[in-house]
């Protein structure tokens, strides 16, 4: 088999068993670089920006050493039983345009070429980056389906008003996304919240904001297949969009990030999770949050590879079925 991608689509991986899984430009999964995305149905897309971290620096080397820590993922998924690339054209995008230190300008510019993304009819999986990058890609998701259901791993809410005087960091792109209604806040769910909080009100705000919160203590307690029923009911058959923030898992299976928080979830117990809402409609993913100079052994990235490699396999069933 050779070695050459296709010209023209469908595009999927090389084939490893006669070229070595090492070799080759650092793209996901080895996949080929492609940004004209007619006739495309699954684009990975880098949005390299940290400028809304508001503690430790650094997610805008995420997306290269998520790609870094992908190359032994394969094209079947027994656990949903799919075969990514015999249901989707697939591509690395590279990544969108971005200007560090300058958040409003840059939101835009992520912003308006995540739109080119959405409108080519390919399904994103975006890869941060900060949290705050979710708000700019909700946008132009929004643009395209109106309101979307929100479901959202992470240990923060994400639902502050803003923070030293600025309105957007990587701890508000909720609240002004449901200020600006991008998203549906009675279709919506935020999972794994847990941690320690300024005061009560904070608590409050979130509850009022219309969130089924799911916290980890109680996500332990009552455990994941009750998480899930919940979270499917309320999602429903919505155009949902899947935001994962890696400091969901716990610190010792992802230290590599800007805020992690104790208490969280196992690598096992995130695949469950993200497999675990197959059929959904999702419009786009993203996973974020990921700081590879926090990550020696490059655990959180391969952690971060592998849950994406599961948003794949979900959108790969979602194609599957819509072409029937
Ligand atoms: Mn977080
Ligand atoms: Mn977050």
């Amino acid at each position: 088999m050779s070695n050459t991608p296709p010209k023209q689509g469908p595009y999927r991986p090389p084939n490893s068993p006669t070229t070595p899984r090492y070799s080759g430009i650092r793209t996901f999964m080895r996949l080929p670089y492609v940004t004209d995305l007619e006739g495309i149905d699954l684009a990975i897309v880098g949005v390299p920006f940290d400028t809304g971290a508001t503690y430790r620096v650094g997610a805008r080397f995420g997306p290269s050493a998520i790609r870094d820590e992908s190359f032994l993922l394969k094209p079947y998924n027994p656990a949903l039983k799919v075969n990514i690339f015999d249901a989707c054209s697939s591509v690395d995008y590279g990544d969108l345009p971005c200007m560090p230190g300058y958040l409003p300008e840059a939101h835009k510019l992520i912003q308006d070429s995540a739109a080119h993304v959405f409108a080519s009819g390919a399904t994103p999986i975006f890869l941060g980056g900060d949290h705050s990058v979710s708000l700019p890609l909700l946008r132009a998701a929004a643009a395209k389906f109106g309101p979307l259901a929100l479901v959202h791993f992470d240990s923060h809410n994400d639902l502050h008003q803003g923070y030293f005087g600025g309105k957007d960091t990587h701890g508000t792109p909720f609240r002004r996304a449901l200020e600006e209604g991008l998203i549906d806040a009675t279709r919506s769910s935020q999972i794994g919240i847990r941690g320690s909080l300024y005061d009560a009100n904070v608590e409050r705000e979130a509850a009022e904001a219309g969130f089924r919160v799911f916290t980890a203590p109680e996500m332990h307690q009552h455990g994941l297949a009750w998480v899930l029923e919940e979270v499917r009911a309320r999602t429903g058959n919505s155009l949902a969009y899947l935001t994962f923030d890696i400091d969901f898992a716990d610190p010792a299976f992802a230290p590599g990030t800007g805020t992690p928080v104790i208490g969280g979830f196992s690598g096992a117990q995130c695949l469950e999770l993200v497999r675990g809402l197959a059929g959904l409609n999702f419009v786009g993913y993203d996973l974020v949050e990921v700081l590879p100079a926090h990550d020696p052994a490059g655990t959180t990235s391969l952690l971060a590879a592998g849950i994406v490699y599961e948003f794949m396999s979900l959108a790969a069933l979602q194609r599957s079925a819509s072409k029937g």
